[in-house]
């Protein structure tokens, strides 16, 4: 799934704060939209494996949740959504499609990586490629009731992440094209700092 769609389901994870102690509201947003897209801050190192923890980031917030829940502070509440929204990250991509270039392909076996497994969990492709337009309903999905209960800053970014998921949606496969000719293009040396899945071509 597209960054931008874990970003808005992050942030989404924010909305029952909003019902219940709407003052941290705004942290707990901001929060979401962190914890979302964290874990894909490894996309040029080990991506999908060295910041993805499908089951110790999923095992961390329960008790986060509930800290929150019983302590509702700025930090406990920013912790448990940010938490929240990592773990749902991870395990959300396993239902994307595979470590590819062109997941639309289906030739990746690897979804994301489990640390407590050893193993890396196979795709269930129900989303079958990041930047899919069932990716982006995904996106529009999470982001209706963010902007309707939203701050301004809240619904802008909301608004923001669409704007650039349609974006993303319209030129993926040109992207996929794209990268390959550009990594082509680099001086040697800097070759072995491109993905694999970007010299594939
Ligand atoms: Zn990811």
């Amino acid at each position: 799934m597209m960054a931008t769609t874990h970003a808005l389901w992050g942030m989404a994870l924010a909305l029952p704060v909003l019902a219940t102690t709407p003052e941290y509201a705004p942290i707990a947003f901001l929060a979401g939209l962190g914890g979302g897209l964290a874990p894909d801050f490894d996309l040029y190192a080990g991506h999908r494996k060295t910041l993805h923890f499908p089951v110790y980031a999923s095992i961390a917030a329960i008790p986060a949740m509930v800290l929150a829940a019983i302590v509702p502070t700025a930090v406990t509440v920013a912790l448990a959504v940010g938490l929240a929204a990592a773990a749902l990250h991870t395990v959300s991509d396993i239902l994307g499609g595979g470590l590819e270039l062109r997941p639309w392909e289906g030739s990746s076996e690897r979804a994301v990586y489990s640390h407590y497994h050893g193993r890396w969990l196979r795709p269930r492709r129900l989303v079958r490629y990041d930047g899919a337009p069932e990716d982006f309903a995904l996106a529009g999905i999470a982001a209706v009731p963010i902007t309707l209960v939203g701050d301004a800053l809240i619904t802008t970014i909301a608004a923001a992440l669409v704007a650039v998921s349609a974006v993303y949606v319209l030129l993926r496969k040109w992207l996929a094209a794209l990268a390959p000719r550009l990594a082509r293009l680099l001086p040697a040396p800097l070759r072995p700092y491109v993905p694999a899945r970007y010299l594939d071509i």
